[in-house]
C-alpha cells in the first residue's frame, strides 16, 4: 500500500477525441536548435544539449478557451520559447534516423517557459539548469495531435503573439538537428518510452512576459493555445 496517495497521472487529450489521453512519461528538451535561436543567445552551435522538465510540468491548455498559467517565484525575466512537441507512441533505443517517424504518436503544440536571470547564472556559473527550467507549470502545452490527423511537420510555421503583438516566427524546416535526429539522438542516451515528449527547441524571438500578459502560440497544422500569465 502506498504511504500517501500516489501522483496523478499527468495526461494530455488527444486533438479531437477529448475522451482520449495521452500520458506523460518524461519531458527531454533540447538546447539552442535554431541557429537563429543560438545566435541571439550569443552561443555557438555544437553538439545537442538536452535537459528535461519534470512529467507534471506538462500543463494542458484547451484550444478552445482562454487558459490561465501561473507566473513562477523567484524570477523577474520569465521567457517563452513556442516549440513543436513530439509526443513519441513506441520505445526504443539506438533508433535509426530513417525509423524515428514510426515512434511518433502524435504532435502538440508547446511552451518551453523559461526563467532566463536563473539561466544566464546558471550558465554563467556552468552549474544545473533545473530552477531555470523544470519548474511548476513551465511547458503549457495543447492537446496531441495523431500523426494520421496532421501534416508532417517537418517544414511547417511556428509563431508566438504576446498582447496580440507577433514575437516569434520561425520554420521547423530551420531545426540544426531535424524531429528524426533528435529521437535518435536522444535515444542513445535514454531508453524512449511510449508518453515521452521531446520540445524540439524556438526559433529566434524570445523574450519575457509578465502577469496579465496574453499569449497566444501554435504550430501550423498541429495546434494552438492561448493563455493568460496569472
Ligand atoms: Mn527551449
Amino acid at each position: 500500500m502506498f504511504v500517501f496517495a500516489p501522483p496523478a497521472q499527468t495526461v494530455i487529450p488527444v486533438w479531437g477525441r477529448e475522451k482520449e489521453l495521452f500520458p506523460v512519461r518524461r519531458i527531454f528538451c533540447v538546447a539552442r536548435n535554431y541557429a537563429d535561436h543560438a545566435k541571439e543567445l550569443g552561443e555557438k552551435n555544437q553538439a545537442p544539449t538536452f535537459f528535461c522538465k519534470p512529467t507534471d510540468a506538462a500543463f494542458y491548455i484547451s484550444e478552445k478557451e482562454l487558459g490561465e498559467v501561473p507566473y513562477p517565484s523567484a524570477t523577474q525575466q520569465l521567457d517563452y520559447e513556442v516549440e513543436l512537441a513530439i509526443c513519441i507512441g513506441k520505445g526504443g533505443s539506438d533508433i535509426a534516423v530513417q525509423d524515428a517517424r514510426s515512434h511518433v504518436w502524435g504532435w502538440a503544440v508547446a511552451i518551453d517557459f523559461t526563467r532566463r536571470d536563473l539561466h544566464n547564472q546558471a550558465k554563467a556559473a556552468k552549474g544545473p539548469w533545473d530552477s531555470a527550467k523544470a519548474f511548476d507549470f513551465s511547458a503549457p502545452i495543447g492537446s496531441v495531435r495523431p500523426v494520421d490527423k496532421t501534416i508532417d511537420p517537418s517544414e511547417t510555421d511556428l509563431w508566438l503573439y504576446v498582447n496580440n503583438e507577433r514575437r516569434q516566427h520561425g520554420n521547423s524546416r530551420d531545426m540544426i538537428y531535424n524531429c528524426d535526429e533528435l529521437i535518435s539522438e536522444i535515444s542513445k542516451l535514454w531508453t524512449l518510452q511510449p508518453g515521452d515528449i521531446i520540445l524540439s527547441g524556438t526559433p529566434s524571438g524570445v523574450g519575457p512576459v509578465k502577469p496579465g500578459d496574453v499569449i497566444e502560440a501554435g504550430v501550423n497544422g498541429v495546434g494552438t493555445i492561448k493563455f493568460k500569465m496569472v
